[in-house]
């Protein structure tokens, strides 16, 4: 794990390098190795130069912020003024926004340097980046394997040094899975903390904005530039600040909880590591703390019920009239949505719409939708009371390590099911931070997720920060 940040803003400040210069490097490095990895599906190298031009000037000044000057990257569902946005679907491409979502505009604002946009799972549906409209992103440990998903272009370039850091959003598990699946650490922030106004909604009350980085650090300080009340969206809060300040205090004392029911039926190819890395904390003054939450077992279908009704509902502006895409030949207004909706969408997309659709319809929404919303709340009651018995949960990130390339074509179940530890986080609003802990037979990277109560991103951030800095399985990796 590397502090990239801290270390290029120094070497950008003592003028041992520009970011012009840093920028050609990752362009090249781009150009080299994104015909393989797939991880951009559209690149903005014209527009970067300026941007690097600029903040070598600021930094010249003198008080430029750290991420001034600085190569990243953004997934293609979070809005680009002047640049296409296409959620990796047909139904948008062309289309190209005429404004900024705030998370990229508060990383413009301060001199951030924007490589392109990465591919994902199309909509932000899936686990592979394999649904995407632009063909699969490939892992850069392991190119026969995907990178997970659906940021998964994200954590591919951030993998393969193709950008220092990236933004992507996790409805389910979106950051962490492709941050476990690549070996690199990806921060979910909570329910509001970051604005999502610009991000292209999926599930609405599951949707977040976080950062894939090399190491905690970076992605402390990548939350710190996006974070905070937006008027332009009602749900954001003002959340955790400041966090990479707050990082390198000791543990003694800090109460862990462990959820049995995230260890039932888990490959002992994954426990092994993660319980090993709690061990490494109860050695250094943590206290363990046993604890059940037996509404997790339904967490999956609250998951998919919930997600799929919202996707259907916001899904359904894409009507071939406001946005991209539209097919050329119809009889009629109907007969022109349905052709369009159609070829637009993705055989998955047209899934969940149509689950989504059905759990809302009349008849039905008792039954499932209803049903779903209740045991939301009973989940998000049985995470409080978890989080007054400890102060983080420490779970596996997933049930398992990088899928091959295609697997999950054949085996949607399966990938709907490795989103088990993830899931429940979204469903509660909590934050949670994947971080690399261990790798398995195959040599692939397997993630550890720190959990934390609401606002409590200072909390999680500190607790992967002493493992990362202190423990020799975080040094061996
Ligand atoms: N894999 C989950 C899904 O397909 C999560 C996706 C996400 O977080 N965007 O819904």
């Amino acid at each position: 794990m590397r502090e990239m940040i801290t270390k290029i803003a120094e070497q950008l400040r003592s003028g041992q390098v520009t970011s012009v210069e840093l920028t050609e490097k990752y362009i090249s490095a781009i150009q080299q190795k994104n015909p393989i990895l797939n991880a951009y599906v559209s690149t903005s190298f014209d527009l970067a130069l300026e941007q690097a031009k600029l903040a070598d000037e600021m930094i010249k000044k003198g008080n430029a912020d750290i991420l001034c000057g600085i190569p990243m990257t953004l997934k293609d569902n979070i809005s680009t003024n002047g640049l296409e946005t296409t959620c990796c679907s047909k139904i948008l491409k062309g289309y190209v926004p005429f404004y900024d979502a705030t998370a990229w505009a508060n990383l413009k604002q301060k001199g951030a340097v924007l490589l392109g946009k990465t591919n994902m799972d199309e909509f932000a549906m899936g686990s592979t980046c394999e649904t995407s409209c632009y063909g699969p992103t490939k892992n850069p440990i392991d190119i026969t394997r995907v990178p997970g998903g659906s940021s998964g272009g994200g954590a591919s370039a951030v993998g393969a040094d193709l950008a220092v850091y990236a933004l992507g959003s996790d409805t389910g598990g979106s950051i962490r899975q492709p941050a476990s699946f690549c070996g690199i650490v990806g921060l979910k922030p909570t329910y509001g903390a970051v604005s999502r106004y610009g991000l292209i909604a999926y599930g609405s009350s599951l949707d977040q904005i976080g950062p894939l980085a090399h190491s905690v650090k970076d992605c402390a300080l990548v939350y710190d530039a996006i974070c905070g009340k937006d008027a332009n969206d009602a749900t954001s809060i003002d959340g955790a600040k400041n966090t990479a300040s707050y990082l390198g205090k000791d543990i003694k004392g800090l109460k862990i909880g462990i959820v049995k029911e995230f260890f039932e039926g888990l490959n002992q190819e994954i426990a092994k590591p993660i319980k090993d890395s709690i061990d490494f904390y109860a050695k250094n003054g943590a206290e363990i703390v046993e604890l059940s939450i037996p509404t997790l077992k339904v967490a999956l279908p609250v998951y998919y019920i919930i997600a799929c009704a919202e996707a259907s509902s916001n899904l359904g502006r894409y009507d071939g009239i406001r946005y991209g895409y539209r097919v050329d030949k119809y009889t009629d207004i109907n007969d022109m949505i349905k052709k369009t909706r159609t070829e637009g969408f993705g055989k998955e997309v047209q899934h969940r719409i149509m689950l989504g659709t059905y759990v809302l319809s009349s008849g039905y929404y008792d039954a499932y939708y209803k049903k779903a919303r209740e045991l939301r709340v009973k989940i998000c009651e049985d995470f409080d009371n978890a989080f007054a018995k400890c102060d983080v949960l420490i779970a596996p990130t997933v049930p398992n390590t990088a899928f091959p390339l295609n697997y999950t074509c054949d085996n949607v179940i399966e990938m709907y099911l490795s989103d088990i530890c993830t899931v429940p986080i979204n469903i509660a609003h909590l934050p949670a931070i994947s971080i690399p802990c261990g790798k398995d037979k195959n040599n692939l990277p397997i993630g550890m997720q720190i959990i934390g109560n609401k606002k409590q991103e200072q909390t999680i951030l500190n607790t992967a920060y002493y493992f990362e800095k202190n423990s020799d399985i975080a040094k061996n990796l």
